[in-house]
């Protein structure tokens, strides 16, 4: 007897649990099936094959049919579902969907295929033609056009000589047809690139990551040629048999870097990121998945990519937030991309200009293996950064959003036709009261993080604590009432720029603009080809791009992160300008960053403006021992939300209870636990209550799965809990 345990693809916590069913011979192991599910027939994935069954035998059921004619969830893929079912408790049907398109799951999205029609060649055609009568002429013309051994579109010739000629003939068995499947292409631009002869610093990093199946932290300025490092080990990998994947963050997804992988490696290449259309990334994870394509690139998803032995896994830009997903099913790209090293033996390289912070602890722990490529390639200094005061700005009469220094950067750059790039920092956008006098700015007296202005309330709040706040009418330190909440946004920006210049071309990239389809790419391959121009944008232009005209980079209101309400502010801080200062001078022109602050003296500002990484990494590593913050401890949320605030409150009481019996028994692990409304008290209708706990490292794991068990207990239909580790958001 042969029983296939089939997982159900229902989203319900009551039936995610492995069911056994009876299958026939043709069933294998990551086959999607239908199955008989109570009075319904359902769709199913099969996670194993075995000979017996714990059900009685009266009571099994059988599986009905195959959904696809092959395997689409690989063994790799059903063992990784195992362990992100556990690490963070998941169900399992939502760790399964990840791992196929969502367009495939619909079944809205087809294969593509066109009919072709080749000349029959034991048809003679002179004798055909003598039969045909005598006011056919579409069908005679078509006959002296065609010729043997040559493929046609249907659609071609149909339109050329009329749909019933081509009907005609294909009936008098003249055309034969042949069905072929088109993959559909993403864009990317054609261009012909060369492998550059490597620097000597670059050759050690190769041989490095090829030689051991290690973490590595690749630590290497912008423009310091990291992505030639990557090229050149998924080449070898390559030639070595296996597949490879490169996550690259969302947004540095850019036509340059696609264009070069794809230069390099042509159509070895499929590209998975959310600006494609539903049929293009359905032809890309089954080119995937067929083995056509062997090097995957793209965005956080991809890294539950179908390959098969995987020679090497490359996360650009490792500091990125964006690999880690925040909703459900929430996940961790890295602690995949962890597994699925161990599981094909293979090198993992994370790589940043400005590494995650814990990142570089554990690089420096030994837990990862550091390489370093401390120089650009071109052997170019980095940028001058000039930081500008905008208070005395202000004490000296300017009160518009651009500097005098900024001013005069920009008039030579556009005198001498190039480019400038003008960065809005939104992170933390309009969220926090500054004082436009002295710079004050509101922060919690218990933790230390800036206060996040919550307008409808009209009050200041802490998203760590929860502590609230009045909101500021006066500064408290310097008594003015010139109080400031929310910044610039891009809009006013380009207006504003555009009365200065009304003659250049100004062009605009932020979530507004860059909703279409390739909107992005084709605001970055506009920006390429004027000169002069002005690019004004969010983080998105902050990352990977490589122009070789920019020649300044302003940065309007640097605070903005700065202030955002979390402990990971500074750190983020440093990590945008510096990206964000590595867009200038890349070629033969010198770069120059302007720096707008209100707080001019902010240490961050320091060690950005020296591009001192490694000193700003100790000063914030001491500040995180300090006040126990991670990478010393953990901080967990187990958030409560629910239409219902009584029962919310009652159960979030109840759970807490229970986390304090927890902390009891594990005195020592808590260095911080406290219960509270959720800094956004309401989304959607639903109440939102929270339990706030910070542990040490020593027992995480153990109380995190406690955690865990606690919070079934009191899911119930009324009111959903949630476990969060180190989440991103604390709102
Ligand atoms: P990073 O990813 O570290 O910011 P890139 O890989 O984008 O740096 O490299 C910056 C530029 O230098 C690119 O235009 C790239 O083509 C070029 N480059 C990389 N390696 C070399 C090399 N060995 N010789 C010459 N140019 C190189
Ligand atoms: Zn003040
Ligand atoms: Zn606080």
């Amino acid at each position: 007897m042969r029983i296939a345990e089939v997982i159900v693809d229902i989203t319900n916590s009551q039936v995610d649990k492995i069911f056994d069913y009876q299958i026939d011979n043709w069933g294998e192991i990551g086959m999607r099936v239908l199955v008989p599910f109570g009075n319904r027939v359902v769709q199913g994935f099969v996670i194993n094959i075995k000979d017996s069954t714990n059900v009685d035998l009266t009571k099994l059921k059988s599986v009905i049919k195959p959904v696809d004619s092959y395997v689409i969830i690989q063994q790799e893929l059903i063992e990784l579902m195992k362990f992100m079912v556990k690490k963070y408790h998941l169900r399992y049907v939502d760790c399964l969907r990840l791992f196929i398109p969502s367009e495939m799951r619909s079944d809205k999205v087809k294969p593509l295929v066109v009919t072709n029609l080749v000349l029959n060649e034991n048809v003679n055609l002179q004798e055909y033609k003598t039969k045909l009568r005598k006011n056919a002429k579409n069908q005679m013309e078509l006959c002296n056009f065609l010729k043997l051994n040559t493929i046609y579109q249907k659609s071609y010739l149909s339109e050329k000589f009329s749909n019933s000629a081509v009907d005609k003939l294909i009936d008098d068995n003249v055309l034969i047809e042949q069905k072929e499947e088109i993959s559909r292409k993403p864009y990317f631009e054609n261009i012909k690139t060369t492998k550059p002869v490597h620097t000597p610093l670059q050759t050690r990093a190769i041989q490095t990551i090829l030689s051991s199946n290690d973490t590595f932290l690749l630590f290497g300025v912008t423009g310091s040629g990291k992505t030639e490092v990557y090229m050149s080990v998924i080449e070898e990998v390559i030639n070595k048999g296996k597949t490879a994947i490169m996550l690259v963050p969302e947004i540095s997804l850019t036509p340059q870097v696609l264009a070069n992988f794809k230069s390099r490696f042509g159509e070895e290449v499929a590209i998975l990121h959310s600006g494609l259309s539903a049929g293009e990334r359905f032809d890309e994870w089954r080119r995937i998945l067929f083995k056509q394509a062997k090097i995957v690139v793209g965005a956080r998803s991809a890294i539950f990519a179908p390959l098969t032995n995987i020679g090497a896994i490359i996360i650009d830009e490792e500091h990125e937030t964006s690999y880690i997903s925040e909703s459900n099913p929430r996940y961790s790209a890295f602690d995949v991309a962890k597994f699925r090293k161990d599981y094909n033996n293979c090198p993992l390289v994370l790589a940043s200009a400005t590494p995650n912070i814990t990142s570089f602890n554990k690089a420096l722990n030994g837990e990862y293996k550091l390489i370093e490529l401390p120089e650009r390639v071109n052997g170019k200094a980095m940028p001058k950064i000039q930081i500008v005061d905008m208070l005395s700005e202000i004490r000296n009469g300017n009160t518009t959003m651009f500097s005098s220094a900024l001013l005069y950067e920009l008039d030579k750059c556009i005198k001498d036709k190039h480019q400038a790039m003008i960065f809005i920092n939104r992170r933390g956008y309009s969220s926090f009261m500054r004082c436009l006098d002295c710079g004050y700015v509101a922060k919690c007296t218990d933790c230390d993080v800036t206060l996040v202005y919550h307008k409808q309330e009209d009050k200041l709040k802490c998203h760590y604590c929860g502590k609230r706040y009045k909101a500021l009418t006066k500064c408290p330190e310097c008594g003015s009432e010139s109080i400031r909440k929310g910044a610039v946004g891009t809009e006013q920006v380009v207006a504003h720029l555009q009365e200065l210049y009304p003659d250049v071309k100004i062009l605009r990239m932020d979530n507004d603009t860059t909703r279409t389809k390739n909107a992005y790419q084709k605001i970055l391959s506009e920006f390429a080809k004027t000169k002069p121009a002005i690019l004004v944008g969010t983080q998105m232009i902050a990352k990977g791009h490589d122009f070789a005209d920019v020649t300044v980079v302003g940065i309007v209101d640097a605070d903005q992160s700065l202030y955002h309400s979390d402990f990971r502010s500074t750190e983020k801080t440093f990590e945008l300008i510096t990206q964000m200062a590595g867009r200038a001078g890349r070629a033969k022109e010198d770069g120059k960053v302007i720096l707008q602050t209100y707080a001019p003296r902010h240490y961050a500002y320091r060690y950005i403006a020296n591009y001192d990484y490694k000193n700003f990494f100790n000063k914030e590593l001491n500040l995180r021992k300090t006040t126990q913050f991670p990478p010393f401890t953990t901080i967990i949320r187990l958030l409560f939300t629910s239409e219902n605030e009584e029962i919310v409150r009652e159960i979030t009481k109840l759970c807490y209870n229970d986390i304090k019996t927890l902390r009891m028994d594990n005195i020592d692990s808590f260095v911080y636990l406290d219960v509270m409304k959720s800094p956004i008290g309401k989304i959607k209708n639903k109440t939102r209550y929270q339990i706030l706990a910070r542990i040490t490292l020593d027992k995480e794991n153990e109380i995190i799965s406690k955690m865990y068990e606690i919070c079934d207990k009191y899911q119930n239909q009324n009111v959903s809990v949630f476990v969060e580790i180190n989440p991103q958001n604390l709102s």
